[in-house]
């Protein structure tokens, strides 16, 4: 029985796989995709923001309770926040009431000012220092950068920062449904939260995991604390895991993510024990991580990738 489930499932993310990203200028187009009865997606593209995309290039959420709909992470502009709020009443007529963001990357919560437009009661949740670093520079750096990327077509007006601080262990009930907020400590960020949809067996895991797509890691990133994360939610064994770019699926996306990692930091340290300095080490790290170089992101993400590990395993050297 488990494994017919187990095949259903599968089946139905090789047909949402097998359904082209639709991008046409300045449209929002983006068909909505249903996971389970109650949580859908919307898949943005991968590229970085433009003004064709106007910002929006990740996963959004959407959740029905029976208080309203529950968004995680709705996209990375005003423009974005509108359009899933508009596409949301082809689902239904309820409010939008609370939104979770995953961590303080732009395209993650630039969003919320769309949703704050259409319903200015939703309440906003994020991690205490997404909140803080969206409050701070950090919130304005990202407005100015989408707004200017997507030549103005994000639409962004104002900083719109969670309203309300989660941390590890808590439980929000909203209606039916429970959300509970996992943080492993610095993963992707040192602000990441993840996300378990209570009753449906589906975990939101933010940028901790991607589905074959490379994204920044910056100064607050840790590769260990990545590995380690994604291990917890390995653990936890959900049917629906929901990467914060790309599609849906089982634990083989976690897998495969995690494998990326791991390999990228064991290139890194053989060859930093060899002592060659990053920049030396490049293309022998790339030649080494073949399979992933058809991930959109690779060319412009590895380098930088290096350089983190290659920081990261001095640190731990000392
Ligand atoms: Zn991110």
């Amino acid at each position: 029985m488990k494994t017919i489930q187990a095949l259903l499932i599968a089946i139905s993310y090789i047909l949402f796989i097998a359904s082209p990203f639709a991008v046409s200028a300045g449209e929002f187009d983006w068909p909505l995709a249903r996971i389970t009865d109650k949580i859908y997606a919307i898949y943005g593209p991968f590229d970085l923001p433009n003004p064709q995309n106007r910002g929006f290039r990740n996963t959004a959420v959407i959740v029905l309770t029976t208080d309203g709909v529950v968004l995680l992470d709705p996209g990375g502009s005003a423009w974005a926040g509108e359009k899933i709020v508009e596409r949301l009443k082809s689902l239904t007529d309820m409010p939008v009431v609370a939104v979770f963001n995953s961590h303080a990357h732009g395209d993650h919560w630039l969003g919320n000012e769309g949703v704050k437009n259409a319903y200015p009661a939703a309440v906003i949740y994020g991690h205490p220092n997404m909140k803080t670093k969206v409050e701070g520079a950090e919130g304005e750096r990202w407005l100015k950068l989408i707004n200017r990327a997507t030549e103005g077509k994000a639409n962004g007006k104002k900083v719109v920062a969670p309203d309300k601080p989660v941390n590890d262990g808590d439980v929000i009930d909203i209606g039916d449904t429970e959300f509970r907020i996992y943080h492993t400590g610095p993963a992707h960020t040192d602000n990441d939260i993840s996300i378990e949809i209570v009753g449906e067996d589906a975990l939101f895991t933010g940028d901790v995991v991607r589905n074959q797509f490379l994204g920044m890691m910056e100064e607050d990133a840790s590769f260990k604390g990545n590995i380690a994360a994604i291990d917890s939610m390995l653990e936890k064994s959900f049917s629906h895991y929901i990467p914060a770019h790309g599609h849906a699926g089982g634990a083989e996306i976690l897998n495969e993510y995690r494998a990326y990692l791991v390999t990228l930091k064991g290139a890194v340290k053989q060859l930093y024990d060899e002592g060659l300095a990053d920049f030396e080490m490049k293309p022998e790290v790339v030649k080494v991580l073949q399979e992933y170089q058809q991930w959109p992101g690779f060319d412009i993400r590895i380098g930088p990738h290096i350089s983190r590990v290659y920081l990261e395993i001095e640190a731990e050297e000392f």
